[in-house]
């Protein structure tokens, strides 16, 4: 809780594959709820949620696959190849996505909750960090970041190369965190890297 009584809400963040679902997960089960800004931006474009039409009137047809649902192969290949598609798509999506993460950070407030944290990629492109009470940014080598989403999605090594360099550097997120957690070992470390970081929000009487 901050020295207002308000809730804190921090920001966890990284670019592709650093490894920041792994941390949200630690932290979760450390007790701070975390709110996935992505998922939720998932749940949002699939057929029948509020991003749906909009992206499909966006980008047209081409981007649904023979599932009815948005094909996000199909969609990436887009939009990281252009930076004005890229910003096109984040019109549609940011403020749905914001609406429902500030949702959710009522009901949590309501509850009692004095720490949540907030995942999210973009959350320093966007801006959205300088609200917060402090941003955990996770970094990981890019060589390490690309083998990584290529084993957990099966995607080709160029695909997620496109997708680091169309997204700000991790130096530049890293010049914006109070925590920076360096994802270049085993999970085990990632793991202690998270629980110092909640404990650091404990110490601070937040928790
Ligand atoms: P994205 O932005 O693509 O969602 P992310 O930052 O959330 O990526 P994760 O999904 O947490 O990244 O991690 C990418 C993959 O690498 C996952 O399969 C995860 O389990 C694995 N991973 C993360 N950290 C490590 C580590 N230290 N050792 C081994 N595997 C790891």
């Amino acid at each position: 809780m901050r020295p207002d009584g308000r809730m804190a809400v921090f920001g966890l963040t990284g670019g592709i594959g650093s490894g920041k679902t792994e941390v949200g997960r630690v932290m979760a089960l450390a007790g701070i709820p975390v709110i996935d800004a992505d998922r939720i931006s998932r749940v949002q474009a699939a057929r029948g949620g509020p991003a749906f039409d909009g992206m499909v009137g966006e980008f047209g047809d081409d981007i649904v696959g023979p599932d009815g649902e948005i094909d996000r192969e199909a969609l990436a290949g887009i939009v990281f190849r252009a930076p004005d598609r890229l910003a096109a798509l984040n019109r549609i999506t940011h403020g749905l996505v914001m609406d429902e993460v500030n949702r959710r950070l009522g009901l949590l407030a309501d509850m009692g909750k004095r720490a949540v944290m907030v995942e999210a990629a973009l959350l320093v492109e966007t801006g959205w960090d300088s609200d917060m009470d402090g941003l955990v940014v996770v970094t990981a080598p890019r060589e390490t970041r690309i083998e990584r989403v290529v084993k957990r999605d099966g995607v080709g090594a160029d695909d997620v190369k496109r997708r680091i360099d169309a997204q700000m550097s991790q130096d530049d997120k890293a010049k914006r965190a109070r925590w920076i957690i360096g994802n270049d070992s085993g999970l085990d470390e990632l793991r202690r890297a998270s629980i110092e970081v909640v404990v650091a929000i404990a110490m601070e009487g937040t928790l």
